[in-house]
């Protein structure tokens, strides 16, 4: 008879990939999946966790989150606690550095699987001014053999002309390597202009369009045309295109101003606009006066959103250079983005993201809980948009499903509750009823970081990206 570790036992399985939707055991042995049946006997396994009533989903990837960037004035690597509560079970960061991403699932790993973007940063991560094809190459290279899976391209806050965007995009497609666009170029900007530059910019490439909703949120047209125009782009280069979608309604910025007062990147800018506010640390201070920004702050453990006076007295003491948020996502946005499907019944978006992490926003699984109550999306687009369609875009073949011999990634959900209720990755617990209870975690790379991986001494796995969505078919 089979022996198991663990049985999850009684509640309903939600495999899309399998397309089952049924009450079921899931039988766990070695940190695999081994049996999904309608009754497993108990007697079995060395343990058996009562489930009664949840839902049981392969574990949430969450394709775009922070947990490894660059900022200051809080700790990033928080976000791993953070995704755990909020049922995370794998992350792709979206803007470190290889050193950045080993060295805090170390200090603050709460026990998921980890994959990191290396942020283009000019002055910063890389060097300043116009970049040879060959350097940005080499750039690439770095970033794999760093252990990342490839770019993140921050056109919200350090574009660069159409031209590098384009060869950038081309220098990842040439190494099968991750590329991750927030998009905007010196041309355009994050907002619909900057999708409506993707087909020129990726031409018969590969691009994994960064929250598809930060660019339909008004700033240029009606917000509803902007959501029309993003998904008949998206949905006519279906193929090429790895795309998410995020809920929170508060976003992510930098508050920073330059030395003539003049707020720097572009995403703030468009977020004072949007309310009338003028373009510099005056309009700041006064949006922060009236409640509408907020400042990312640390306390203890804890990621917040600092308002009114407090949050004044740290923008000023950091002379503006702080993490900021305002609430400037559209949930009528976020909704057609999130539901909206082509003629061959396929989501046109993947997967829903937080761009959460370190920044108190990791609605996904309870916002996707909510459009299954809402009768927007069934129990099992829930989980392909949560889990399956997100190990495709990264492929991660043994993940997002419940198939025989499946890492044993797995999220618990209450649907009484509409919250996570535990989860499991590789057959341990990492969060049991909203408390992480892990630590460390397990790095994700492609074959070039295998001895950056291994020198860390973190378990690791290696990610073939020839056979994610992204790539799988093609050929340039
Ligand atoms: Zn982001």
């Amino acid at each position: 008879m089979a022996r198991y570790d663990l049985i999850l036992a009684g509640g309903t399985a939600l495999d899309p990939k399998n397309g089952l939707d049924a009450r079921a055991d899931v039988g766990i042995t070695d940190g695999k999946i081994t049996s999904v049946e309608p009754e497993l006997n108990p007697t079995s396994a060395d343990d058996v966790i009562d489930v009664e009533g949840m839902w049981v989903m392969p574990g949430q990837i969450d394709t775009h989150a922070h947990v490894a960037g660059l900022s200051r004035n809080w700790d990033p690597a928080l976000g791993y606690g953070m995704l755990a509560r909020a049922g995370t079970t794998t992350v792709l960061d979206m803007g470190g550095t290889g050193p950045t991403l080993i060295d805090g699932i170390k200090r603050r790993g709460a026990g998921l699987n980890v994959a990191g973007q290396f942020a283009l940063i000019p002055g910063l991560t890389i060097p300043t001014g116009k970049l040879s094809y060959r350097t940005m190459g080499s750039i690439v290279d770095n970033a794999l053999r760093q252990g990342c899976l490839g770019v993140k391209i921050l056109g919200g806050y350090h574009p660069f002309t159409p031209e590098d965007s384009a060869d950038i995009i081309a220098a990842c497609n040439e190494r099968r390597a991750y590329v991750a666009f927030h998009l905007g170029t010196t041309d355009t900007g994050s907002q619909i202009d900057g999708v409506r530059e993707i087909p020129k910019l990726v031409g018969r490439g590969r691009l994994h369009v960064c929250h598809v909703n930060s660019y339909c949120r008004g700033v240029v047209d009606d917000a509803n045309d902007e959501c029309d125009e993003a998904l008949e782009i998206l949905d006519s280069m279906s193929g090429q295109l790895n795309s998410e979608a995020y809920h929170a309604i508060q976003n992510g910025t930098s508050g920073r101003c330059d030395e003539d007062g003049q707020v720097m990147a572009d995403v703030p800018r468009n977020c004072l606009a949007l309310r009338g506010y003028e373009m510099s640390i005056e309009g700041m201070r006064q949006a922060i006066t009236d409640g509408y920004g907020s400042v990312v702050a640390q306390k203890g453990g804890q990621v917040y959103y600092a308002r009114g006076e407090e949050a004044l007295k740290m923008f000023d003491d950091a002379k503006s250079n702080v993490g900021m948020s305002f609430p400037v996502n559209l949930s009528a946005s976020a909704f057609r983005l999130t539901t909206a499907k082509n003629d061959a019944d396929e989501f046109i978006v993947d997967a829903i993201s937080t761009d959460g992490g370190s920044h108190p926003r990791n609605v996904a699984i309870q916002s996707a809980m909510a459009l299954v109550g809402f009768n927007a999306l069934t129990p099992l687009e829930m989980a392909e948009k949560l889990s399956w369609n997100a190990a495709k875009m990264l492929g991660l073949r043994n993940k997002g499903h419940f198939s025989e011999g499946a890492d044993a990634d797995v999220t618990v959900l209450d649907p009484e509750r509409n919250q996570p209720e535990m989860s499991l990755v590789a057959g341990k617990l990492i969060m049991y009823k909203g408390q992480p209870v892990g630590s460390g975690g397990t790095l994700l790379v492609t074959r070039e970081g295998r001895r950056t991986a291994a020198a860390s001494g973190l378990p690791y796995q290696v990610t073939e990206l020839s056979q994610s969505k992204l790539y799988e078919d093609f050929s340039g």
